[in-house]
């Protein structure tokens, strides 16, 4: 049994739902049967009359995603949007990068793919098309095949992911045992395989070890084990190295690189942090209070950002080019005021009231997406919209 069932009873209400989260990546068919904690989870409602299937993808892109609509539903049933009309594709073997400040929306995305949400989120609207399958509108069983299997989800606290007192290398095994039937002595040979890929010659200390005993870039490590483990096409991350210090983030990121070339994965790199994207994402989709603020390729997000957002996240970074310009000793500039409160949002954009461009019609509506050059989408009327 791959997860305990006295430890997760023990857990705080927190670490509970992270590790929900994170049972998705490996284990969900064994939780499912065994776990209390799955005994009070409801998989997202979908809205009525949404059920219609969408035409097959080109076949091109590994993944779709659709005018993806989510809310979350307060107890006293208030509705409060989390994404609003999200679309973008991801190529097999590509490497996308999606980039927002708090409360964005970023994890919401990341769950929505899966249809890991909680009980009280809806997937209002929207398609997430997967190797020619909707996700959104497949049946349980399907969804288990996929999850861990062909798509990997990894958190970012793996100390919460990881099982206190099950070593390293059982809970490898019980990740590859959850979606394939082995012989023990297959399914030891395939874990440590599966850890000498991430570990070279520390693989065999790393499987007899328990999480406690490892540093928090060696349990990110097994995470990323794990993830690979059942040879996925696409890995989501999110926020994969929030909680690392600067060397170890690097290593992690090499590491990443290392891997998606190794097996043409497909990666959803989600951070707050512009810098870890570069040298790693093809591409870069700023989301901003649930909205698609702009999408392209990361040179041109990074070096020549169009949306007003973008542009001053970028700026507001360690390093960035107004910190550059003003020299070290200068603050930082900061977004002025707050995302905007989407439970009350009506109309305009919704980056207006923060926004130093803004003209008379950012307030009456949203702006379209235009496309400025070849795979480089804004929403922002300055371009158009
Ligand atoms: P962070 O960078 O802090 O992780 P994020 O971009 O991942 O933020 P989300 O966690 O996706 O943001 O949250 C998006 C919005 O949805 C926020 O307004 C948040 O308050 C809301 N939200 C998230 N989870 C829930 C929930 N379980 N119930 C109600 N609202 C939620
Ligand atoms: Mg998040």
């Amino acid at each position: 049994m791959p997860f305990d069932a006295v430890f997760l009873r023990g857990q705080k209400p927190r670490a509970q739902k992270r590790a929900r989260e994170l049972a998705a990546v490996f284990t969900i068919r064994a939780l499912a049967s065994t776990s209390p904690l799955w005994s009070g989870f409801s998989w997202p409602r979908m809205v009525a009359g949404q059920e219609k299937a969408c035409s097959p993808p080109g076949m091109t892109p590994l993944l779709q995603v659709q005018n993806l609509d989510v809310a979350y539903y307060s107890r006293a049933g208030k509705k409060s949007p989390a994404l609003d009309g999200v679309s973008f594709d991801v190529q097999p073997g590509e490497a996308l990068g999606v980039l927002g400040e708090s409360g964005s929306g970023k994890s919401t995305l990341a769950l929505a793919l899966l249809r890991l949400l909680p009980g009280n989120a809806e997937i209002q609207r929207g398609a997430v098309l997967f190797e020619g399958r909707d996700l959104l509108r497949a049946g349980h069983r399907e969804l288990e095949r996929i999850r861990g299997a062909r798509i990997a989800l990894i958190f970012q606290e793996p100390s919460v992911a990881l099982h206190p007192t099950i070593r390293i290398g059982q809970q490898i095994r019980d990740a590859l045992a959850a979606h394939q039937s082995f012989s023990r002595g297959v399914l030891r040979d395939k874990a440590l395989h599966v850890l000498e890929e991430i570990f070279a010659e520390d693989a065999a200390r790393i499987a007899d070890s328990y999480a406690h005993e490892l540093s928090g870039g060696q349990q990110q490590r097994v995470l990323m084990a794990q993830a690979i483990g059942c040879g996925p096409s696409l890995i989501v991350a999110d926020e994969p190295t929030a909680s690392l210090d600067a060397t170890t983030q690097q290593d992690i990121l090499s590491l990443f690189k290392t891997l998606r070339k190794k097996f043409n994965l497909s990666l959803i790199l989600i951070t707050h942090n512009p810098a870890l994207l570069a040298g790693l994402a093809d591409r870069i989709l700023v989301l901003y209070a649930g909205k698609v603020a702009e999408i392209g390729p990361t040179e041109d997000i990074l070096t020549s950002p169009r949306h007003p957002y973008t542009l001053a996240l970028l700026q507001s970074m360690p390093g960035g080019q107004e910190e550059r310009a003003n020299g070290r000793k200068s603050k930082l500039p900061v977004i002025p005021g707050e995302a905007p409160n989407l439970a009350a949002h009506a109309n305009g954009c919704r980056f207006e009231s923060r926004c130093t461009d803004r003209m008379d019609r950012c307030i009456e509506r949203e702006p379209a997406a235009v496309a400025i050059s070849a795979g480089h989408d804004v929403s922002c009327f300055r371009y158009g919209g």
